[in-house]
């Protein structure tokens, strides 16, 4: 989708700090971090949310899950823990309406989340 920011970044006309990337999944610094790891881990194909998901995409989110936990491992933060979110909709809080999951670690979280 032209107008959406992470298949800006997905294409290169936004740039990005890519950490991983394979031929369907990306993982980039989360511009605004809110833990000392705060990657983000995205389909390269656009697709809104979690919501949009279905039986098809099976393959795919379980490819986006182990980048998840590939990437917290290679940051270090697997053994002491983390966190992986995916916001989905407006009173989750999503803000960017392509699938991405949060992989956030490097510190204490508290439960339940705001
Ligand atoms: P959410 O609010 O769950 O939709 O998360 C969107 C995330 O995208 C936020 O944590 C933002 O800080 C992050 N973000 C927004 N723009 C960029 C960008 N250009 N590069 C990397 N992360 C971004
Ligand atoms: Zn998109």
């Amino acid at each position: 989708m032209a107008e959406c920011l992470f298949c800006q970044i997905v294409d290169g006309s936004i740039p990005a700090r890519k950490l991983y990337e394979d031929d369907q999944a990306m993982a980039i610094e989360d511009v605004n971090p809110q833990a000392s790891v705060h990657m983000l881990v995205i389909p390269k194909r656009h697709m809104v949310s979690l919501d949009e998901t279905q039986e098809t995409d099976e393959a795919l989110l379980g490819r986006l899950l182990v980048v998840c936990a590939k990437m917290a491992r290679e940051r270090g933060i697997a053994e002491s823990g983390y966190r992986v979110v995916a916001n989905t909709g407006r009173e989750a809080g999503q803000t960017v309406f392509h699938l991405h999951f949060h992989v956030l670690g490097g510190r204490s979280f508290t439960w339940p989340p705001g």
